[in-house]
This record gives structure tokens, C-alpha cells and sequence, in this order.
């Protein structure tokens, strides 16, 4: 039936094709077979197989059962929940927390209950799908600023004539690794009475000790702020949340259609959930890890010439000028057993490879990466 349209996809080296593992995630996966060193995941502090969370969750299940039944509103979910949004509050340092069934769920559901026809949105160019189709949803007049140009952010805040103002960005941008101005962006919502929502789905786990980007540049987080967040990255199990004020999260309770008409996430997610976050709080070593391994690599590709200044976290991107170049990149490193995918459109404008290193990753993983890169550019 789209046999055309497939082809044109084939055409333009766009079709994409799902790679399935047969073992956890993690630094060394196995694909069809054979065990390939894995730079694609975005399991940060390597915690999606960490046996805390396995025995959470087992737990979880043993207490609750599987299926949660219904909607968190028609009793689906459970103390755990409450557990989770009390313990992600704190942690977060605001006054209330909600879960979400994910990421992509919270944004496309709450940013069109805080904003609508009427209002206006100011909106990074290279913020998350999620949060453009948030946008899309909520109606409101949607301006798009230039990559990290407060300038330009600031020239459409005056501009605007919305009633609610509302700047929505990444707080690590998920595939160019680098980090949003906060500290100017929160000072020009200040100046203009503008609702700030940001995207903490690549800094929870991984900024400020874990706590996210307002932590990592010592900003509190005023009841204006509305952190979104997710369990799913370096938290290493599902879900995501909301975090701010009691009346943003009551307002989100009561309007957002993803919370209000989908099924609760199981106990046992949940309870994987509230052992990452307890896992994280407690072992900073896990996140400094993290770190040391950013760095060796980091160090290691520059030493090869590639020019890394825009990376500022665990997220590498090489970028190329075609769609063909950065699929040979990332076809010979899956020939010679390293798997880093490449990142074409409509995922981004730029064609490119996308490194992610973890806690989990050795020494010995890294080094192997750089001599695979050094010679894919003498080959
Ligand atoms: C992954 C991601 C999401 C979506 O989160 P899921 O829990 O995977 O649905 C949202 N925003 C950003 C910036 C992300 O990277």
C-alpha cells in the first residue's frame, strides 16, 4: 500500500530498520548473535540492568500484581505512585510531582494545558519531537528561536502580544549533547513574566548530582519553573514526571489528556523507578563514573581531530555532510562491533553519528572505540 513512498524512503537512505537485542541493555549487547560494544543507549548511569532495580520491581509485582487496570483517576494506581511522586518532589526540590507514562506523553500533555489559543510559545529550534508536538496540540502561537539565541528569544518575547508566555526548551539538547542558557533564559522569563518548562529528560541522572540542570546552574526552582523529566534514561527504568508547584501539578491532574485518559504505569515500573531514584541520591560515584568516561572519550576522538566543542555531556554527536557519510560511519563500526547509529532526518536537520557513553563502559570499551574511529579515517 505505501510501496511508493517506501521506495523513495530506500531512495534517499532515510528507511529505517529496528535492530532488536537479545540481551539486557547495557555496555556489551548482543545482536543476531554476536556481542557488539554499545555506545547507542541512553542508559547514562548503566542502571536498566542493575540488579536493585530488578529486585525493586520483583518486588513491586509480588505486592501488586502486573496490570494496574486503570487510569491513575479510576484507582489505577498505587502507594508506590505516591511513593515515587513524593520521593521525585524532594529530589527536585519543589512542592509537588506527578507521573507520566512517559516522556513523550507528559510533554504533548501538559504543554497544551498550560498553554492555548491565545497564548504564545517561545520554542528552541532543536527542541524534543515531543515537546513540537505539545506545541502543535495546544494551539497556542508557537515561536521557534534559533539554537540557544536568547537575542532572538528575547525579541519575540517583546514582540508577542500572548496572553500566557510560555518558553519551553531542553535542558540537554538529545542529540547535540550541548546545554540551553538557562541562567539568561530564566532571568529574560523573569524580566517578561514568562512560564518556563523545561525538558530534564538527558540531565536527570546525569546534571547537578544527579538532580538536573536548575540544580547543576543553581537555580531554584520557582513556582513558575515546571521541570519534566524522565525515568527512562539514566534512571534506567520507564516513565516520566512532572515537577512544580501544588497548583501546576493539580491543574495538570485535572486537564492533561495523556495523564487523564491512559492506563496508570505497572507497580512494578514504578518500584524500579523509586530504587533508581534511591540508587542515584545515595552513589555519586556512579554519576563522577559517568563523567571520567565522558572525558576519556571526549579527550581520545579530539586527539583524532574531530572538532567536539559543542558536547558538553555524555551525548557526542560527529556530525557529517551527508546522510551516505554518517551511515558508512556508523555501518563500519557496526563491522568491526561497535554500535553507534546514525542520525539522519527528520531526527535532525544535520546529518550525523550519535555517541552516548555510559558509567558502564571500561576503559577498554572507550579505547576501542577511538582505534575503530582512527581507522575508519585512515582507512
Ligand atoms: C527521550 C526524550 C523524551 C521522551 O521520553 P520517553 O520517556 O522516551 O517517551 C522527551 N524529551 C526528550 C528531550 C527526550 O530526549
Amino acid at each position: 500500500m505505501f510501496s511508493k513512498q517506501l521506495k523513495s524512503l530506500k531512495e534517499e537512505n532515510l528507511f529505517r530498520e529496528i535492530k532488536n537485542r537479545t540481551s539486557p541493555q547495557g555496555p556489551r549487547i548482543i545482536i543476531g548473535g554476536e556481542e557488539y560494544i554499545n555506545f547507542s543507549s541512553n542508559d547514562y548511569l548503566g542502571l536498566a540492568n542493575h540488579p536493585d532495580l530488578i529486585r525493586a520491581s520483583q518486588r513491586a509485582m509480588e505486592k501488586f500484581g502486573f496490570g494496574s487496570g486503570a487510569s491513575r483517576l479510576l484507582c489505577g494506581g498505587s502507594s508506590l505512585h505516591e511513593e515515587l511522586e513524593k520521593k521525585t518532589a524532594k529530589f527536585k526540590g519543589t512542592e509537588s510531582a506527578l507521573v507520566f507514562n512517559s516522556g513523550y506523553a507528559a510533554n504533548t500533555g501538559i504543554i497544551p494545558v498550560i498553554a492555548g489559543e491565545g497564548d504564545a510559545i517561545f520554542s528552541d529550534e532543536l527542541n524534543h519531537a515531543s515537546i513540537i508536538d505539545g506545541c502543535r496540540l495546544s494551539r497556542a502561537k508557537t515561536y521557534v528561536y534559533k539554537h540557544k539565541d536568547t537575542e532572538q528569544l528575547e525579541r519575540f518575547l517583546k514582540m508577542s502580544d500572548g496572553k500566557q508566555k510560555i518558553v519551553v526548551t531542553d535542558s540537554v539538547f538529545s542529540m547535540d549533547g550541548d546545554i540551553a542558557p538557562l541562567k539568561r533564559i530564566h532571568e529574560i522569563c523573569k524580566e517578561h513574566n514568562a512560564i518556563l518548562y523545561i525538558d530534564d529528560a538527558h540531565a536527570t541522572g546525569v546534571l547537578g548530582n544527579g538532580r538536573g540542570a536548575l540544580s547543576y546552574l543553581g537555580i531554584k526552582p520557582y513556582p513558575w519553573i515546571i521541570q519534566m523529566g524522565t525515568f527512562s534514561k539514566a534512571l534506567g527504568s520507564f516513565g516520566a514526571f512532572v515537577a512544580g508547584s501544588k497548583d501546576t501539578i493539580d491543574w495538570i491532574i485535572n486537564t492533561a489528556r495523556s495523564f487523564m485518559f491512559s492506563t496508570a504505569l505497572p507497580p512494578c515500573v514504578i518500584g524500579a523507578s523509586i530504587a533508581s531514584l534511591d540508587l542515584v541520591e545515595k552513589n555519586s560515584a556512579l554519576i563522577d563514573r559517568l563523567w571520567a568516561n565522558r572525558d576519556k572519550t571526549v579527550k581520545g576522538m579530539s586527539k583524532l581531530g574531530y572538532n567536539l566543542t559543542d558536547s558538553e555531556t555524555p551525548i557526542i554527536p560527529l556530525k557529517s555532510e551527508t546522510v551516505e557519510d554518517a551511515l558508512e560511519m556508523s555501518r563500519y563500526l557496526f563491522k568491526k562491533g561497535i554500535v553507534v547509529p546514525a542520525i539522519r532526518p527528520p531526527t535532525v536537520k544535520e546529518p550525523r553519528i550519535r555517541i552516548t557513553v555510559t558509567a558502564a563502559h571500561t576503559d577498554g570499551d572507550i579505547d576501542r572505540l577511538i582505534e575503530t574511529l582512527n581507522s575508519f579515517s585512515s582507512r
